[in-house]
């Protein structure tokens, strides 16, 4: 089969339609076929006329200015300095070359905007850039941005890594039979190092690279990996597409691993997912580092990765293979987690893997979307789809915290709160804010240790993906909860230390969520000791986790202390508060099945306790009469 010639085709289309086109370059970036214009009237068309292009053509176009008409981005910053009335409190200019458009961050864009006003047209006209007037995120994030730096510092390099892509997505499909297998590589009948390949007649495509969450100061970088050494993904090179869900590292952790050996394809992922998934790698090899440990990967990995996203939106579909669509649906997880759909051949097979879902408002987002267009097979999280998961409803939750509190303060202790940096810290953090403004907990300081305070500014940075109350309290109002003055971020050990020693009663959210290790562990060693200070668990502890063994009432401990191995007494009130998790519990995965639509031929879980997941595949058979296994990692399961 004769490779089609998509950027010659675009071409003669625009020639036919718009004859006076002034087109300098058609270009792959990816799926999507860019088209540069020196015609200002058919940049300013471009919506339409892309859409209309894209039909005929089924290719993604994007229209945009030949950069030779569009000032350079020094002199047009200048520019619109010079434009925009100091009132309007301008705190940053950035530029999208990719769409044409400059970002303009202030602390009151409605001065920007006002009708009456003409600083709007004056930066068109004046730079021919398209200004995007936005509010200024209200917390300083510095992973937003360094990233944006990278992207900047390295844009003539992605250009090239997205035309090469562009041409491998052309190559035709092999004729002859079509199959559609998946292999579980990890994260099967457990929780930790998830990551599962989809693989068809013409693609290879991996989703999510996980570690294990008991996988504290490795040196290696198999040490606590899926099953990268199968047939199936070796050598990596031969991967086409890799897929991330979310953040956590018990699904992005190795991916930089990926790099370190030979991947050099992009990895699919919502931009703030990328954003978390930078901090979070970093910081898992800093702690390596400092605890002597040469660490799985380095950052120059990471960077890679970094460089190598193809940031997506929900709902947004592009082609990953040559066979194959993808889509991404809010998960409800954490900030920009989704569930990833697969379509596969035209029409042929679709394939929805939940990755970490919630079926619940929360505090931070909307319900995961269970709606698709087509779907024959889920892969579903059973984390809390065991007999006895139940989880309580966000307020019952926030009422059980409030009395723990209330309680532990009455006796003149602390409360220790271990939480993942991202998803939990920021949902406590706004129950807490909320209690002690409504008087149902005394005020006192909460502090904060760990990377709580910069993964909760990368939320404030992508508040589209928040759910519509929170969004516009953080953007709109000026009571962002974030903000409040109850919180204070620990900057040193120091601090730390006068916090631990501290004779009246305060509030600790450190990370690590399962005690492996991180600032949490401090605090710990200092009160845990003595029966007025409390622990409250509010997230998963996985087995073989430290945060398990204490939630399971291990009277005593064994902790490195100034080098030596120490024997903690613990005697301090162990506590959970079940109800803040981001995870479905057993009611919620099955209402999300019995409401999926359409409804799955066959379901595949994972993501569970060994026991869990098995139990759970034969619920759902015979609850709903689907077919349903819960596959060992290294099983394979041909779906089509
Ligand atoms: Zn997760």
């Amino acid at each position: 089969m004769a490779m089609r010639d998509y950027l010659g085709e675009a071409r003669a289309i625009f020639d036919r339609i718009y004859p006076d086109n002034k087109i300098s370059e058609v270009d792959y970036e990816g799926s999507t076929i860019v088209v540069y214009t020196k015609d200002e009237e058919l940049f300013s068309k471009r919506d339409d006329i892309a859409r209309s292009i894209a039909q005929e053509l089924r290719r993604r176009i994007a229209i945009r200015p030949d950069p030779s008409i569009m000032s350079p981005e020094d002199e047009a910053a200048e520019t619109i300095r010079n434009i925009i009335p100091e009132t309007s409190g301008l705190q940053d200019i950035y530029f999208e070359p990719d769409t044409g458009e400059v970002v303009i961050e202030a602390d009151e864009p409605s001065i920007i905007t006002a009708k009456v006003s003409d600083f709007i047209t004056q930066i068109k006209t004046k730079t021919n850039w398209s200004p995007r007037i936005v509010r200024a995120p209200p917390i300083y994030s510095r992973t937003v941005k360094e990233m944006r730096e990278l992207l900047r510092e390295t844009k003539q390099e992605r250009k090239e890594f997205l035309h090469k892509l562009g041409e491998k997505l052309n190559i035709p499909t092999m004729p002859g039979e079509t199959w559609v297998r998946l292999t579980a590589l990890g994260g099967h009948r457990e929780v930790g190092r998830s990551a599962t390949l989809i693989s068809t007649n013409n693609s290879k495509i991996l989703v999510d690279c996980g570690m294990l969450n008991t996988n504290e100061g490795v040196d290696h970088p198999w040490a606590g990996a899926p099953y990268l050494y199968l047939p199936e993904i070796q050598p990596f090179s031969s991967i086409d597409a890799v897929i991330l869900t979310h953040a956590h590292l018990d699904h992005s952790g190795l991916l930089p691993v990926l790099y370190k050996y030979g991947y050099e394809g992009p990895v699919y992922m919502t931009a703030p997912t990328r954003d978390l998934a930078v901090l979070l790698e970093n910081d898992f090899i800093r702690v390596a580092h400092t605890e002597g440990h040469k660490g799985a990967y380095e950052s120059k990995h990471i960077r890679e990765m970094a460089k190598k996203t193809i940031p997506l939106r929900y709902n947004e579909t592009t082609d990953v293979t040559s066979d194959t669509r993808l889509t991404f649906y809010n998960a409800g997880h954490i900030l920009g987690s989704s569930s990833v759909h697969l379509h596969i051949g035209e029409g042929l097979y679709n394939i929805v893997l939940t990755g970490d879902v919630k079926f619940e408002k929360s505090w931070l987002f909307n319900p995961a979307n269970n709606k698709f267009p087509r779907a024959e097979a889920l892969m579903t999280e059973s984390t809390y789809a065991g007999r006895e998961d139940y989880q309580h409803s966000r307020p019952e939750a926030a009422q059980i915290l409030s009395d723990i509190i209330t309680r532990t303060f009455q006796r003149g202790g602390s409360v220790l709160i271990p939480v993942f940096a991202v998803g939990r810290s920021q949902e406590v953090m706004l129950v807490l804010e909320q209690m002690m403004r409504e008087g149902r907990i005394p005020q006192t300081k909460v502090y904060l240790d760990g990377m709580i305070m910069e993964a909760t500014a990368i939320h404030a940075a992508y508040p589209e993906y928040l759910n519509k109350d929170l969004r516009e309290k953080i953007m709109f109002k000026k009571e962002n909860p974030f903000l409040s003055d109850i919180f204070s971020k620990v900057e040193s050990r120091d601090q730390r230390q006068e916090i631990c020693d501290a004779s009246d009663s305060r509030i600790v959210l450190a990370t690590a969520g399962m005690m492996n290790g991180g600032p949490v562990m401090e605090y710990f060693k200092s009160w845990c000791t003595s029966p007025k200070h409390t622990l409250v668990f509010v997230g998963y502890q996985a087995d073989g986790t430290l945060g398990r063994r204490i939630q399971r009432g291990s009277p005593d401990i064994i902790l490195s202390d100034g080098g030596k191995q120490v024997k903690f007494e613990i005697k301090m009130d162990i506590e959970t508060a079940e109800g803040f998790s981001g995870h479905s519990d057993k009611r919620q995965l099955i209402a999300y099945i019995a409401t999926m639509q359409p409804r799955p031929r066959i379901v595949l879980v994972n993501h569970g306790d060994g026991e869990k997941a098995q139990e759970f595949a034969r619920l759902i058979k015979s609850k709903f009469n689907i077919e349903a296994h819960a596959l060992r990692n290294l099983e394979t399961i041909r779906l089509y």
